[in-house]
């Protein structure tokens, strides 16, 4: 689903991502942790061409997104790359004038062209599977932090994405929000959905994920399952960084 070859992500003289090559296969849930500052942000985001990639390559879903593509060639990969995946975000950033179910439909209606009546009937399903089907015509100011979220997650559902990318998806909720939203994911992984997660939340990492990167001054330390992780990591680093968040 997801190779990465030699991946290398540079601001000015500042290489933050060093030589990454990695491959995600179908289904499989993997989570991203590491100390602040450490790239993890900025490998989500070359991803699905956010950043644009100073060496290597990323392919989603057979697209293949190379640092030495011209500007047409990339932008044409990078928006066939943005229908397979769906990104969520630390803050949620739904549209305010919009009520929740019209935050779900606007892909549907304006990328995938559907019409109002078939987009209302598929984001209506979208929120009842994260729980939210009451919620509909409420604007998203009078929902919580954890609502906001699971209609932020519905929305990038509504355009099937092939992999999901979460880049903290609970780090901005009181603390009390954080469980409702590791539900919906954990319902996801549990359906099969491929998902890259950075998250801090160690607990939902050893039990939802299948895999565990550990990411440290722009590079992968360590990729090994969570129980092997946490019970064993192998560098010094992943050590003090568990030492740390336990
Ligand atoms: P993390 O998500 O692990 O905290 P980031 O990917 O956000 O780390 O950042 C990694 C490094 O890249 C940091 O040193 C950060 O300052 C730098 N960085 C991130 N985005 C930019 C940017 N747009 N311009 C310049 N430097 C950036
Ligand atoms: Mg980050």
């Amino acid at each position: 689903m997801l190779q990465i070859k030699d991946l290398s992500k540079s601001f000015d003289q500042n290489e933050v991502l060093k030589h990454i090559s990695l491959t995600i296969p179908a289904h499989q849930v993997v989570a991203v942790i590491g100390p602040s500052g450490s790239g993890k942000s900025t490998f989500l985001r070359c991803l699905n061409g956010l950043e644009t990639i100073s060496g290597g390559s990323v392919t989603v879903n057979n697209h293949l997104l190379q640092a030495t593509d011209s500007k047409k060639v990339r932008q044409k990969t990078i928006h066939a790359i943005r229908q397979d995946t769906g990104m969520v975000f630390q803050q949620f950033n739904l549209y305010p004038h919009k009520t929740v179910i019209e935050n779900v439909m606007e892909a549907l209606v304006v990328v995938k062209k559907q019409s109002k009546e078939q987009a209302k009937k598929m984001a209506s399903a979208l929120l009842k599977r994260v729980g939210l089907q009451e919620k509909e015509d409420a604007y998203p100011s009078r929902l919580s932090g954890g609502q906001q979220q699971r209609v932020a997650i519905a929305r990038a559902l509504a355009m099937e994405p092939k992999i999901m990318l979460f880049d903290e998806p609970t780090s901005a909720l009181d603390p009390e929000l954080v469980g409702e939203v590791l539900q919906v994911m954990k319902e996801l992984a549990e359906e099969g959905m491929t998902m890259v997660i950075v998250t801090h939340e160690m607990k939902f990492a050893r039990d939802v994920a299948d895999r565990i990167l550990f990411m440290a001054d722009g590079q992968i330390v360590e990729d090994a399952e969570p129980k092997v992780f946490f019970t064993h990591p192998s560098t010094e680093r992943a050590q003090k960084f568990l030492e740390k968040v336990n």
